[in-house]
């Protein structure tokens, strides 16, 4: 890419490209251009798929992912407990494109199963899902696929490439909000979808209609990001781990939620489908106020989003899952005293001492 061989890839601003002498058409829109390349290149590798498409936010790579296979008249099954603004766009878009959807009660297979209809074309799954961490089985999910001719796509925000990579365990499309971990420094909006040539194939069709797409600056920061992502995630797994352990220990709190803990509902499916059990968890406070409690914290900071290399804490009520109704909340099980903690790479000692002192 470079005739100078720098290590970094070259940033190409380019927004104009030769076409004389080439069948290439480079453009940013057509999710084409060098820096756009390379980064999907880095991904597809992290996450085992043959290619990729990088979008300028998780909800552009959702929803354009979802608008390229579905049409009027088809049927989707979303599991229980999804970030909150999947689930909203999925309220307030579906009836209107004349598509079907089941939000499921529970994350059983069976439930999956007997929500399948013959207009069924997708299973949507988010494990571990925001903000309760609850764990679904993916290969049962993709056999189940396989068996009713269905597309199973997974957010696959929360474990990272790093702690899952869901393709290998038979699902077909992989989308990430790379706002997140793959970022890690909150300062980058995007989204990325890894899946086969095919898949993506149909993806890109639509995505040049819809126009998500990710600048190349960006897709140079993305870039550098992924470089340490390992290791961020590594200590983010192991801090998040002391932390639930420690939070699990306290009489203050209600319950702790972290696919890590023996005691989660989901322990053993991750075990079994994840390498690490991931930086984010969330608890609930017995009886101090949220608020209070998060104006007390020192070192974590109460603030929206995750993924990053500082320790965020905030109340999925009043955040990402502000836009959705009391009882679909309540269906999901997202009480009013739930806090979601983004473990960062800090000292786990520090930490631990800043969520005791808040205590
Ligand atoms: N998926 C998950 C699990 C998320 O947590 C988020 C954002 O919080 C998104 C998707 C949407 O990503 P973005 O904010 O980059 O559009």
């Amino acid at each position: 890419m470079d005739e100078y061989r720098g290590v970094n890839t070259p940033i190409y601003t380019s927004t104009s490209y030769g076409y004389l002498d080439t069948d290439e058409r480079l453009y940013p829109r057509y999710f084409n251009i060098p820096n756009q390349k390379v980064i999907v290149r880095k991904l597809a590798a992290l996450e085992k798929a043959q290619n990729g498409l990088i979008f300028g936010s998780g909800m552009a790579a959702v929803s354009t992912t979802l608008f390229s296979f579905l049409s009027k008249g088809d049927h989707c099954i979303f599991q229980n407990g999804l970030y909150g603004g999947t689930l909203h766009f999925v309220n307030e878009e579906f009836n209107r494109f004349g598509l079907e959807y089941t939000v499921l009660k529970n994350n059983e297979i069976k439930s999956f199963q007997s929500a399948i209809q013959k207009n069924t074309r997708i299973i949507y799954v988010e494990s571990p899902s925001n903000p309760l961490l609850s764990i679904v089985d993916l290969e049962k999910i993709s056999r189940l696929c396989r068996k009713y001719n269905c597309i199973s796509v997974i957010d696959n925000t929360f474990a990272s490439p790093v702690n899952q990579n869901p393709i290998e365990l038979g699902i077909d499309i992989v989308i990430h909000s790379a706002t997140k971990y793959l970022g890690g420094h909150s300062d980058i909006s995007a989204g990325a979808v890894l899946s086969s040539n095919e898949y993506i194939d149909r993806i890109t069709k639509s995505s040049l209609s819809f126009g998500g797409s990710l600048n190349a600056l960006m897709c140079y920061l993305l870039e550098r990001s992924i470089k340490t992502l390992s290791i961020r995630v590594e200590r983010q797994n192991q801090n998040a781990s002391l932390i639930a352990d420690f939070l699990n220990r306290r009489p203050e709190i209600e319950k702790v939620y972290y696919p890590g803990l023996k005691s989660h509902a989901g322990h053993e499916i991750a075990k079994r489908q994840m390498t690490g059990f991931g930086g984010m968890l969330s608890f609930e406070l017995k009886e101090q106020d949220i608020t209070v409690f998060q104006k007390r914290l020192q070192l974590i900071k109460p603030s929206m989003s995750l993924g990053g290399v500082d320790s965020i804490i905030c109340a999925p009520v009043t955040t990402s899952h502000r836009l959705v109704s009391k009882k679909d909340r309540e269906d999901e099980g997202i009480k009013d005293n739930l806090l979601r903690l983004s473990v960062g790479i800090e000292d786990s000692g520090d930490l631990i001492r800043d969520i005791e002192q808040a205590l």
